[in-house]
This record gives structure tokens, C-alpha cells and sequence, in this order.
């Protein structure tokens, strides 16, 4: 972290745990844009090109991130957005999306929507034909069939094994059993959570028209308490936008984010001035600074959770952070072509 930063900034300076803060520099950062830029979080290396393609074509930018994160929502591989993610505690697969257009500043979003593949073009509809914001389970998904969707079965094989897997492990108390010998007595370990029942894809970009849109898709934290939503479908907090400023969005531990409205956060502190790189970096401060129970601290009073931000500006400036741990990554295709880009963060 170069030292001219912490003078300058009074977040870091301010900021209880802020001597960790890392900044990856040039890498991410203060990059000029040439044209139309597409960011994306790090699972979306082929939805970042698959938008940039609908740019260049003309697309409108909202038209294209939608497209873009249509790869991964009908990815059965991907166990942490649309088709294939992970079900709620019931084993019902439970959606959440939402889409910001810069030139309008409309807003349109779907959470705890079940059976939809698609639920960012949901959100799409939901923003293009109604005069609400945001619709919610049921309503959501008789909205969508009234606009044509199919309502499937979004549990595959592979994440349904994995609910299973779950359910058996959860307690040694109850009656469902995992597999065992008969000799075995205390059947079911006890279940920990993982980074891989965590994920979503944020997508930002700036079209050849100059405007700025944005969307996040997900299935949410896997095996959810049925009707949880997390901060991906609330604008401000899984995204905003700002044609005039920029945009950003999150990944990660959804609770820490609804209470902070850190994208929100971030298109203001890019209005202010900061980069967008110095912007996620300052929200992942302000949750630390607002991670007090002790349950959700590490050993050092650090969050001992992660959550990610992506940004980009008006300028076509692009960077991202997360709250811990170097290896952090995102997606981003501009005139140079589609590449990963390394995220700065605030602890080690
Ligand atoms: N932010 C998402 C949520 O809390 C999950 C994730 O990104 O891992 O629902």
C-alpha cells in the first residue's frame, strides 16, 4: 500500500483495522478507456467476452450484461447461480437478480424466485413493464409465466446429491442417515459451511454509446433459510448505477452487505473522487468497521467472512477488492481484449 494513499484518504486513516489494506496498483486500477469496457466477477471470463461481443455489435449495455450472465445462469456446472445452484434448506432452488439501467436510472429486480432459469431477464421484464421495482417469490414467478418464461425444475442431479449430502451431515440427532457401516455409531459429522456454497456473477458495462448498466444473478447461500434473500436482488447493495459516475456490484457474504448498501457506497465515494479500486476498497473498510458480533470475527477482530466488489467508472476505469485474503480476481474485456485482473483487499 504506498503511503501517499493513507495520508490521502481519511477512510484508511480513520479506519480501526485499516494498516492491511492492499492495493494491487496498475494491475486493476487507472486504466484509460478506449471504447466500451465489461467487468464481471472472476466466474465470468466467458460472460465479460459474451457482452463485449453484443457491444460491438451495437447492444444497448444493459442488453449485453444480461446476455453476458445468461452463460453462467444456464450453466449447470456453476452451483452458485441460476440452473444448478444450490437449493435452500428444503431443497427448492430459490433465485435472486437484479438490473440497473444508467440512461434511465430504472431499476428492476426478482428475489426467491423458483422454477425460472433466467431470472436477469426476469428482472429485465420487471424493469421494462411494470412501475414496480421489485417483485418476490410467487408474484414473481406468476409475472414471469405471464411474460412466457417456462417454469422448470432448476435441481440438478449433481446439486441435489449435494443438498442430500448436506442434510444427512447436518445433525447426529435427527433420523436421516448418510451413508454408513454397521458397525458405525455416531453417524453424520458435523456440517461446515464452505466457500463453495457461497457465489454469485456481478456484470457492469459501458457501451459504445457511452451509458452504463448492471446486473446480479444468483441462487443465493446454499441451503438457505427457505425465502432468505440476500443483497444481490436490492439495488444499492448487489449493484447500482450511475450513468454519470459508474457502477459496481458484489459477491459474497450478502448479509455484511445489506447493512453497509456498499455499491451504493461505492458509486458515491467514485462521485467524490476515488477510484474505483480505492472506492471497494473503502466499503470493505466500512463493513469491517461495522462487523462488531464477535461470532462473525477471526482471532485479530477482522470480519472472518469474505465479500467482494467490482467497479468501473464513467472514465472506463476499472477495480475491484474484497475484504480478505491476496488471489482475489475479476473479469474484465475492454479494447485490449477479455483478461483476469487482480482484486486488491484489506487483510491478508
Ligand atoms: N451475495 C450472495 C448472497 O448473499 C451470495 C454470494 O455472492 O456468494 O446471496
Amino acid at each position: 500500500m504506498s503511503s501517499s494513499f493513507v495520508t490521502r484518504r481519511t477512510f484508511l486513516k480513520t479506519g480501526s483495522l485499516a494498516g492491511a489494506a492492499v492495493l494491487t496498483g496498475g494491475a486493476a486500477g487507472a486504466r484509460r478507456r478506449q471504447g466500451p469496457v465489461v467487468i464481471a466477477s472472476a466466474n465470468g471470463a466467458g460472460c465479460v467476452a459474451e457482452a463485449m461481443r453484443h457491444i460491438q455489435e451495437g447492444a444497448d449495455a444493459l442488453d449485453a450484461v444480461v446476455a453476458g450472465v445468461n452463460l453462467v445462469e444456464e450453466d449447470p456446472q456453476d452451483t452458485s447461480v441460476g440452473y444448478g445452484g444450490l437449493p435452500n434448506a428444503e431443497g427448492v432452488v430459490q433465485l435472486d437478480s437484479a438490473v440497473m439501467h444508467g440512461p434511465t436510472g430504472r431499476a428492476g429486480a426478482v428475489a426467491a424466485l423458483e422454477g425460472i432459469k433466467y431470472p436477469s431477464r426476469v428482472a429485465h421484464v420487471v424493469l421494462q413493464r411494470t412501475d414496480h421495482v421489485l417483485l418476490v417469490a410467487k408474484g414473481a414467478q406468476a409475472f414471469a409465466r405471464m411474460h412466457g418464461f417456462p417454469v422448470e425444475n432448476l435441481l440438478t442431479e449433481r446439486a441435489r446429491q449435494i443438498w442430500v449430502r448436506w442434510r444427512e451431515n447436518l445433525s447426529t440427532q435427527d433420523d436421516y442417515l448418510p451413508p454408513h457401516g454397521p458397525d458405525d455409531i455416531d453417524i453424520g459429522e458435523a456440517f461446515k459451511r464452505t466457500q463453495e456454497h457461497w457465489g454469485t456473477i456481478h456484470c457492469s458495462a459501458i457501451d459504445l454509446g457511452g451509458n452504463i448498466s448492471s446486473v446480479t444473478t444468483t441462487s443465493g447461500l446454499a441451503f438457505k433459510v427457505p425465502g432468505r434473500v440476500g443483497d444481490s436482488p436490492i439495488i444499492g447493495a448487489g449493484l447500482y448505477c450511475d450513468n454519470e459516475v459508474g457502477a459496481a456490484g458484489s459477491t459474497g457474504r450478502g448479509e455484511a452487505n445489506l447493512e453497509s448498501l456498499a455499491s451504493f457506497l461505492i458509486v458515491e465515494r467514485m462521485r467524490a473522487g476515488d477510484s474505483p479500486e480505492e472506492a471497494c476498497l473503502a466499503a470493505c473498510q466500512r463493513i469491517a468497521d461495522q462487523t462488531r458480533l464477535r461470532r462473525l470475527q477471526n482471532e485479530r477482530g477482522e470480519p472472518a467472512f469474505n465479500v467482494s466488489f467490482y467497479a468501473l467508472n464513467q472514465a472506463g476505469e476499472v477495480g475491484g477488492a474484497r475484504i480478505r485474503g491476496a488471489g482475489g480476481r475479476m473479469a474484465v474485456a475492454d479494447g485490449d481484449g477479455a483478461r483476469m485482473v487482480e482484486l486488491a483487499h484489506l487483510y491478508d
